[in-house]
């Protein structure tokens, strides 16, 4: 079976490769193809909720494939401000901004707020769609800090910036895998792989998905 990554991000396409599994408990393999593989442009992402977002994506890359589609809407809750960047997390800093001039931007506003302070998590929501426009989703949170400083030189984004709580380090200083085992992506996918590797029993049970 097939299965559409519906994501133009090389990072996340990187990251998602170890999260997801190559095979239903069945036995039956899973081919993962990426949209270089199609000519399909994903929507906009014009929904004001990442569920939204995700299943806009999802839904069209399904569509339009033919194939089950996998995607993913991820964002930033900053507590002090009032949940920015949101779902505006990608383009904080402006349209064409960099993932340096985005922290930059958020440490500003931070600027003077003490640590206690300074709560914030990442949300991840992902949702499985079928061509014939059935969908799942799949959430995952992890919850942190934004430091004061820059931590670590990994991954990509807010990685720099974002203390995971239950570990007292920057996303940046992790490796990939202990990135994985606590971040909102690894928890969303995870619960993607549990639906995975079983949904030749799902199958059986909803029609419309087959
Ligand atoms: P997306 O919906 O996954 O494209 O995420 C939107 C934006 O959130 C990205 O452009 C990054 O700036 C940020 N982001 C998403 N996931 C992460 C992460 O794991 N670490 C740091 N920043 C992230």
């Amino acid at each position: 079976m097939q299965i559409l990554i519906a994501t133009g991000n090389k990072h996340k396409l990187s990251e998602l490769s170890r999260l997801l599994p190559a095979a239903f408990s069945s036995g039956e393999k899973i081919e993962y193809l990426g949209l270089a593989d199609f000519a399909i442009t994903l929507p906009e992402e014009t929904g004001s909720t990442f569920a939204e977002n995700a299943r806009l994506k999802a839904v069209h890359a399904a569509k339009q494939s033919g194939l089950p589609a996998l995607s993913d809407d991820t964002g930033l809750l900053v507590d002090y401000l009032h949940g920015a960047p949101g779902v505006h997390t990608a383009r904080y800093a402006g349209e064409t901004c960099d993932a340096a001039a985005n922290n930059q931007k958020l440490l500003r506003a931070l600027e003077g707020v003490p640590f206690e302070k300074r709560t914030a998590r990442f949300k991840t929501v992902a949702c499985l769609a079928w061509p014939d426009g059935n969908m799942q989703l799949f959430e995952g949170i992890c919850e942190g800090h934004i430091a004061e400083n820059y931590h670590g030189t990994n991954g990509f984004g807010y990685d720099p910036i974002f203390v995971v709580d239950e570990l007292g380090k920057c996303f940046a200083e992790l490796t990939a895998d202990e990135k994985n085992a606590v971040s909102h992506r690894g928890r969303a996918f995870g619960k993607v792989r549990t639906f995975l590797t079983t949904f030749h029993n799902l199958r059986l049970n909803i029609p419309k998905m087959v």
